[in-house]
C-alpha cells in the first residue's frame, strides 16, 4: 500500500466509528490522546466533533473523572508524545493509546487501547499497584503482542476481544487466548460472539 493510502486507513478501526458513536447520543466532550496521528484522521475527528458541537480535549495522565456511578482514571500515556515525525507503521501511535481504569457498578474494567508490549511494560512499571480487574478489553484486538506480566497482574475474570470477522491480521492470537484461559479468564470475542455487553451484575451478554 502506498504511504498516503496507508496513512488514511491505519487506525481507521478507532476513528471511523466516531459518527456512529455520536449519532443519537448527547455527548459532552471527546477526550483523545495528544498524538494527532495520522494527521488526516485527527483532522477528520476535529471536523466531525465540530459539526456535532462537541469539544475535543486531551486525556491527561492521572486525570480522574466521575459521572454518577461511573468513574475512570487515565493511566496512560504518561506524558506528551516525543517530538519528531510520526512513524509510518503506527506503532508509536499505538503506544500513545489512552488507557483507562474504569469503575462502574462495583466492577473494574481496564481499557488499554492498542498498547504494544513496550508501553504495556511501562504501564505496569508506572502503576505498580495496578489491581486485578473484572474485565479486560484485550489490547490491540487480541494480537500476539501481549506482555505476559501485565496479563498475569490483571488476571481478568472476563477478557473481551474486539476484532473483525475473518480479519487479515490473524487477531486474536490463539496463544494469547490460551494464556488468558490459563489465568482463569472467560474469553468473549466480537468476531464470533457479536456485540458484547457487560451487565451490572457482572455477566457478559453477547448478541451473536
Ligand atoms: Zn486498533
Amino acid at each position: 500500500m502506498r504511504h498516503a493510502e496507508r496513512e488514511e486507513t491505519v487506525h481507521a478501526d478507532h476513528v471511523a466509528g466516531l459518527a456512529g458513536v455520536l449519532r443519537g447520543r448527547a455527548v459532552g466532550a471527546i477526550q483523545t490522546t495528544a498524538r494527532g496521528e495520522p494527521a488526516g484522521q485527527a483532522a477528520a475527528v476535529r471536523r466531525e466533533a465540530a459539526r456535532a458541537g462537541v469539544p475535543v480535549i486531551g486525556a491527561g495522565p492521572g486525570e480522574r473523572r466521575r459521572i454518577g456511578d461511573l468513574s475512570w482514571e487515565v493511566l496512560w500515556p504518561r506524558r506528551p508524545p516525543p517530538p519528531g515525525p510520526p512513524s509510518a507503521s503506527g506503532e508509536d501511535a499505538n503506544d500513545a493509546s489512552v488507557t483507562l481504569l474504569v469503575r462502574a457498578a462495583g466492577l473494574t474494567v481496564l481499557l488499554p487501547g492498542d498498547l504494544e508490549p513496550p508501553a504495556q511494560r511501562a504501564l505496569l512499571a508506572a502503576h505498580p499497584d495496578l489491581p486485578a480487574v473484572d474485565v479486560l478489553k484485550v489490547a490491540h484486538h487480541g494480537s500476539a503482542q501481549q506482555d505476559p506480566a501485565l496479563l498475569e497482574r490483571l488476571r481478568p475474570r472476563f477478557a473481551l476481544v474486539s476484532c473483525g470477522e475473518d480479519n487479515p491480521y490473524g487477531h486474536p492470537s490463539p496463544k494469547v487466548l490460551a494464556a488468558l484461559r490459563a489465568l482463569g479468564s472467560a474469553v468473549a470475542r466480537t468476531d464470533t460472539h457479536g456485540s458484547l455487553a457487560v451487565t451490572a451484575d457482572g455477566t457478559v451478554v453477547a448478541s451473536g
